[in-house]
């Protein structure tokens, strides 16, 4: 079912999405060879807890050909945007899963994701390294914060989905029970495309995407929009995908959530001598974003450089067993 905005009960504060029938792939404003978005799935906690055949017994009911595109570790620009924009142009929705302080960074970006009808999980506050050695506190604190941050970033808790996906897919039983005890549903994937790999081009990412794809036949399909790599095969994924006679279905959880939320303008400093805020937005922002203009770059190195971390100590740790692992995939898939 399409969801549509009502955007006449905004000013009420009582906006909520509609049901309608999916968007044909004709239906996409100026592409009508537009993979489109085959169907939405609604998701309640409850009716799943754990899904991804990587890690769990069980997965979404998708029927054959039927892909959930799912991206983790972002917002970033300009990746985060390339891949924006590339969806918008096929008229494909995803679900994303973002971190904390990326969020906290990127407010902006948090907010054109969800305006662009996008499902919102989060991923921890702080991607921290080996997730399964986390004490119950600092597990807790890592969930709740990383909402906390998504929330504060969107500016109305209502719009993150109770989807979480355990950092580097580092899970352990007490994570997963407090995940639980949440009533988050916790995501793995069923398909990964090497994204995080160093020196992956844009191509090979298709190919093994494609490739995994075909030989499941369906799933969800795990990319990280942090990458220049994955931001260039998006949209030749996206193609292919449309070729392969794929159909994209977007997740959604039960329930109401608001129809859009205030879009951020940001402007450069330099264009203006300060950061420039659409005056629909909050004004607390601005001191958030003077600072994180800054900053911007040096959280980037940072973040990427913890996510190689991981990468490299997972790819060791499962090596022995011919097992590769990742920021947020426990397994290669060849
Ligand atoms: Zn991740």
């Amino acid at each position: 079912m399409r969801r549509l905005m009502l955007v006449c009960c905004l000013a009420l504060g009582t906006a909520a999405w509609v049901d309608l029938p999916p968007a044909a792939a004709g239906e996409c404003p100026g592409n009508p060879n537009a993979l489109g978005t085959s169907r939405v799935l609604t998701v309640t906690p409850g009716e799943f807890t754990r899904v991804g055949t990587i890690q769990y017994p069980d997965t979404l009911p998708l029927n054959n050909h039927e892909v959930v595109i799912t991206f983790d570790d972002g917002p970033i620009p300009p990746y985060s945007t390339q891949v924006l924009d590339a969806l918008a142009s096929e008229c494909v929705k995803a679900t994303y899963f973002l971190v904390g302080e990326m969020a906290h960074a990127h407010p902006e970006l948090v907010r054109r994701i969800y305006n662009a009808g996008h499902t919102i999980g989060t991923h921890s506050q702080d991607h921290p390294y080996a997730f399964r050695r986390l004490s119950a506190e600092r597990v807790e604190k890592e969930v709740d914060d990383g909402i906390a941050s998504v929330d504060a970033a969107l500016g109305d808790p209502r719009g993150v989905a109770p989807f979480f996906r355990i950092p580097g897919f580092s899970s352990s039983k007490k994570a997963e029970a407090f995940l639980a005890s949440k009533s988050l549903v916790t995501w793995s994937a069923d398909v990964v495309a090497d994204d995080w790999f160093r020196h992956i081009t844009a191509k090979e990412i298709v190919r093994k995407a494609m490739r995994r794809l075909d030989r499941r036949g369906r799933g969800i399909l795990l990319l990280h929009d942090i990458h220049p790599a994955t931001a260039a095969a998006v949209p030749m994924l996206l193609k292919e995908l449309k070729a392969g006679d794929y159909h994209v279905v977007q997740v959604v959880a039960a329930g109401e959530r608001p129809a859009s939320v205030p879009d951020l303008v940001v402007a450069h400093a330099s264009d203006a001598g300060a950061p420039h805020i659409s005056p629909r937005h909050n004004r607390s922002m601005v001191a958030h974003r003077a600072f994180h203009h800054h900053k911007r770059h040096a959280l980037f190195h940072h973040h990427k450089k913890r996510v190689a971390l991981n990468s490299e100590h997972r790819r060791g740790f499962f090596g022995m067993f011919d097992l590769a692992g990742h920021p947020d995939a426990g397994v290669a898939q060849r």
